[in-house]
């Protein structure tokens, strides 16, 4: 096995230097009365300590991951009315991006929409009527007693009506005269048919029109609901993804999305292992030519990381680790001011990043 060619701190410092912002570099570095040039940076004057650490890094399958929250959001049931306030969402065989999806992590999904009995009404889409227990007629409560006939009020059920009549005599004594005539509201009757129910002693239920049966509540009366389910929207993202471990005070200047970033889009080479269990000193030791005691708790994490997502199918099995050599340089400007500067990979192959240097 042969070591991996590591970088120097020169290499390193002299790539961050060429592409260093020129205005900080000046607000750092300018001394007084004296021209500033992106030259005039040195290393000597401005590392103040260098220390190594390694970089752990493995890819994760992405749509897997998206895939395993599958049916999670569950399914919900709506009316046919509630069903045309709704968006659904058809994405056919197609993926979506994510890294620029604006909606909703979990959509309702058209393709899922089906049509169930309504279970309450069993499908009927009515109940029987509250009001008339079904039958869709009504006691008529205004002639109940008279069965379909209401006395006559005009004679007050006695059929006639006194007529007074005058009459006078030959000594000119006035009498009256009382004729009973047939009462002309009943024609004589003493009763009339009872106006609400026509004499039929019913009369049609206003709640459910007569029809014995009212709208079910639960599905409105169409007899139907519609299900659904919520799932997750297929997507692809588009960048690389995995899991990066390095030692934490690292973290506190380097954060772990730019450096999987600078990874990815510079195609840097490490060492490369597809068993978890070669993170060790035994195997990386030898190729790094350097171990710290950072080294192991960072091995140990990415094992244990590995390890899990391949029992949940979010790694593949002897998916490719990578292992970085790096650098850190421990800055101090002319100004002052602290910075890191970070080289990440081997000799003639790596990347270049900083910190606090702004
Ligand atoms: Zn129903
Ligand atoms: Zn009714
Ligand atoms: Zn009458
Ligand atoms: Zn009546």
């Amino acid at each position: 096995m042969t070591s991996v060619k590591a970088i120097s701190s020169d290499e390193v410092f002299k790539t961050w230097l060429k592409d260093a912002n020129l205005k900080t570099l000046e607000k750092f570095f300018k001394k007084k009365k004296v021209d500033f040039k992106r030259e005039h940076v040195s290393l000597a004057e401005t590392v103040q300590d260098v220390s190594k650490f390694i970089i752990v890094y493995f890819e994760k399958n992405v749509q897997a991951a998206a895939a395993s929250g599958k049916q999670s959001g569950g399914t919900q049931q709506i009316t046919a009315e509630a069903l045309e306030k709704m968006r659904f969402y058809n994405f056919g065989s197609k993926k979506v991006n994510l890294a620029t999806w604006k909606g909703e992590k979990q959509v309702p999904m058209y393709n899922t929409l089906k049509e169930i009995k309504c279970p309450t009404c069993n499908g009927a889409g009515g109940i029987k009527c509250k009001s008339c227990g079904g039958i869709g007629t009504l006691k008529c409560t205004k002639c109940e007693k008279g069965k379909g006939k209401l006395n006559c009020k005009t004679c007050n059920n006695s059929k006639t009506e006194d007529y007074k009549v005058e009459v006078v005599d030959a000594e000119g004594k006035k009498t009256t005269e009382i004729k009973k005539i047939r009462c002309a509201d009943c024609h004589g009757a003493g009763v009339y048919t009872c106006p609400d129910c026509g004499g039929l002693l019913k009369i049609p239920c206003k709640t459910c029109s007569a029809s014995g049966t009212s709208p079910c509540d639960k599905c409105k009366g169409t007899g139907v609901l519609y299900e659904y389910a919520i799932m997750p929207v297929p997507g692809v993202t588009q960048k690389k993804s995995g899991d990066i471990f390095y030692t934490k005070d690292v973290e506190k200047f380097i954060d772990k999305k730019s450096v999987e970033d600078m990874l990815n889009s510079k195609d840097i080479k490490g060492i490369v292992i597809t068993n978890p269990d070669d993170l060790t000193e035994k195997r990386l030791k030898p190729e790094l030519n350097y171990w710290t005691k950072d080294s192991k708790k960072v091995c140990d994490d990415a094992k244990q990381e590995y390890k899990d997502d391949v029992k949940k199918g979010i790694v593949r099995e002897k998916a490719q680790i990578m292992v970085f050599p790096a650098l850190q340089l421990n800055c101090t400007s002319v100004s002052g001011n602290k910075f890191e500067i970070f080289g990440i990979g081997v000799s003639e192959n790596f990347a270049v990043m900083d910190s606090k240097f702004n």
